[in-house]
Formats: structure tokens, sequence, C-alpha cells
């Protein structure tokens, strides 16, 4: 290695050597409640698709059909030559789905967010930010360039407080929070920050990303969840996790939505999603307004699996969500934990230190509608064989 680059290899060598190496598996199978892992076949409780869209027969036979009349890519950014006439139906059809104004799309949610914080405050403004916030939004903040103010998770006093220390030193404010938070599976007080957001005339903007197609009726998001209709005033949101695809979705106010169809970075210079993510994405909310069948066998499972280990000894922390955090403290006994669990097949990630604070390592489940009962039962059989072996319970 030439000497310019050795840097890479010592950084490196210190993740190591501080426990903080990330080896990542390998998966060799369809998404669903059975993964290959590096060669083993075990029981998943590790990803994001939620309602089990991202293998379902439906989604697969559209995604072969627009293939065989769009082809495989979109050309050109959406500003140019890659707006397709299926890009605009996604739009339209999210829109009405969450019954807002207007929608626009992405290529994911990072991008989304990446697009929509700097078009909505720049150097004259302040962005109050939920400490908890995804990486996503803390990125999209500082492109912005906007002075960013943290108030303490979920705690609306916090944020009023800051609010009134700040209001007359910036030209807007903005408050953004997550919608769903993914290391707790709690929910932000959205009823609540929005009273004090309007209170003071501050724009609101929610990231839904977790609770897009999970909470409210049918799966459409925390703002339907609240009764907050045409009160928070960008909602954004991701096609990646229940949705099953990929792709970013921001859906609010038409006006502020055209705002960021003519300077959303990523929309002006990034291509458009690929005709088969959009054709998948369509059919997911077909599929969604069609039953609410997947989301409510999701929450009865969450339901379910969260009594359970309640019942075992175990805790699973502040969850409202079918996200179920299983409380261990130390980091090395979560590391511990989540190996014993992969032995006995079961794959479930153990959360440590940067991800979560120190001393509140945890393992975390994420429940989906494709777990049957009896996936569930060899889950909690392993997590009482571990949880014993390993006196925690
Ligand atoms: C997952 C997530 C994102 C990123 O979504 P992608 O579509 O995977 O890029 C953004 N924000 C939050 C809150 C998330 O949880």
């Amino acid at each position: 290695m030439s000497n310019r680059l050795v840097w890479a290899e010592e950084e490196i060598q210190s993740l190591s050597d501080n426990g903080l190496y990330n080896h990542i598996r390998t998966i060799s199978s369809p998404q669903g409640a059975w993964l290959i892992v590096d060669g083993k076949k075990v029981l998943n409780f590790c990803s994001n698709n939620y309602l089990g869209l991202a293998n379902h027969p439906k989604m697969v036979a559209a995604v072969k059909k627009v293939v065989d009349e769009y082809g495989v890519g979109p050309g050109a950014v959406r500003s140019i030559a890659g707006t397709m006439d299926v890009h605009l139906e996604l739009e339209s059809r999210l829109a009405q789905f969450k019954g807002v104004e207007a929608c626009i799309s992405f290529q994911s949610g990072f991008t989304a967010n990446l697009a929509t914080i700097p078009c909505l405050v720049g150097k004259e403004d302040g962005i109050l930010s939920d400490e908890l916030n995804h990486a996503s939004i803390i990125d999209g903040c500082r492109l912005s360039g906007a002075t960013i103010i943290r108030f303490s998770h979920a705690n609306v006093k916090d944020l009023e407080t800051k609010i009134i220390e700040n209001k007359d030193k910036y030209r807007r404010l903005l408050a953004i929070t997550d919608g769903v938070f993914s290391m707790d599976g709690d929910l932000a007080p959205l009823d609540k920050i929005y009273e004090v957001t309007s209170k003071y005339e501050v724009m609101l903007m929610v990231d839904d990303a977790h609770g897009e197609g999970v909470v409210g009726k049918g799966g459409r998001g925390i703002v339907d969840h609240f009764g907050l209709h045409g009160k928070v005033d960008i909602e954004v949101g991701t096609m990646s996790k229940a949705f099953g695809v990929m792709g970013g979705m921001v859906a609010g106010n038409a006006k502020l939505i055209e705002w960021i169809r003519q300077r959303g970075r990523p929309f002006i210079f990034s291509s458009a999603l690929t005709p088969a993510d959009v054709a998948a994405c369509l059919m997911a909310v077909d599929l969604l307004e069609e039953s609410t069948e997947l989301v409510d066998q999701l929450w009865e499972n969450g339901n379910y699996f969260k009594a359970e280990m309640k019942k075992l000894g175990f805790d699973t922390g502040l969850s409202q969500t079918p996200i179920t955090p299983v409380m261990l403290g130390d980091a090395k006994l979560a590391k511990d934990f989540s190996k014993e669990l992969f032995n006995e097949g079961v794959f479930a990630m153990a959360l440590a230190f940067p991800t979560v604070p120190v001393g509140k390592a945890r393992i975390r489940v994420m429940i989906s509608a494709t777990h049957t009962k009896e996936d569930l039962d060899l889950c909690l059989q392993a997590f009482e064989r571990v949880g014993k072996k390993l006196n925690v319970i």
C-alpha cells in the first residue's frame, strides 16, 4: 500500500481495536421471515421489510411488466429527461394516499432529506432538531447552512424554551423530528410539538421513514395517526422500509413541493428512480389502499411478541411500535447475546454505543407481518434459552 493511503489501514485498525468495526453479513436469499445469512438459514428479525412487500408476488409481477414496457434505466435526472409518466403517477397516488396537496419522489429517504431541508432554510435561519434525529436529517441540516439548535428527545417543553430563546434571532425557524425513532420504537409527540410550533409560527417537518406503512390508518403515517392533516408543513418518508422497495418521498403543501422540484439538488443533479422502483412503489400503494390486512398483522405480531417477552422477564424499553428493543445495558452482553441467538438460528442485531447511548446496549427485534406465530414462538424460545444462559432472566 502506498504511503499516502496508509492512514486508511490505521483507521480501520483503530475501529477494530475499539470494538467498533462492523462485520457486515451477506444475504443470499430474498427478504422475508427467513433468510440465508452467510450460508446459514435463519429467522430474520433485522429487516425494515415490515409488511413483507420486498418479495411480494404482486410487487415482483408489477416490476416484470414495467421493465418490458419502459426498460431498466431512467436515462437522466428528473429535470432534464428523467421524468416519466410513471413518476408523476406515483407522486399523485402518494399525495392521495397521504391526504396532502402534493408529493415529490426521490432516489431515497436520505436524498429526500438532503434535498428538502436546504430548500426550507438557509444561513439566516435556525433549525430546532430532536437530539435523536436520523443521520440524514443531521446531514440535511448541515448542508442548509442554518444554525442547528438541538432539543432534548421528544421534550416539548425544551422545544418551546429553545423557540422562545431563538425566535427573534433568525429569519425563519424550522422544527424537525423523526416520526418513529428506530432505536427505541417510540413515537414523536407530534400533536404536542404542533401545538408549540404553530403557537410561534415555526415551520414543522417530520421524517416518518419508520412510520410510513406502519402507523396511522392503513399505514398512512404519523400525521394520520395524530389527525394532523394540513397542519404539519412537510412530511419526508421512505419507500425502502414498509413499502419494501427503494425511494424517498416528500409530501405537503403544493407550493413547498413545487419549490423543492425547482431547487432540490438531488432532484436536479442525481438521476431519477428507475421504472422498476416506481412500479413497485405504485403497487405498494395499491396494496396498502386495498386492505389494512398486512398492517393489522404487523401490529398483532408486534403486540404478541412484546407481551410474551415481558412475561419472560425481558425489558422492552419505550417501544410504542412493532420495533422491539430488548434492553440489556452492557455492550459486550448485547454482542454475546446476538451471537448466541444467531447460533440458535435467530438473526437479531445488537446495538451499542455510538448508535445508542453508553450503557443502553440492546438487541433490536424487527417484527414483520411475514412472521407466522410459529416463527415468533421459535424466536421467543431462543430468547428464553439465551436469556437464561447469560443470566439476563
Ligand atoms: C431509514 C431512514 C432514512 C433513510 O431512508 P432510505 O430510503 O433508506 O435512504 C431517513 N430517515 C429516517 C428517519 C430513517 O429511519
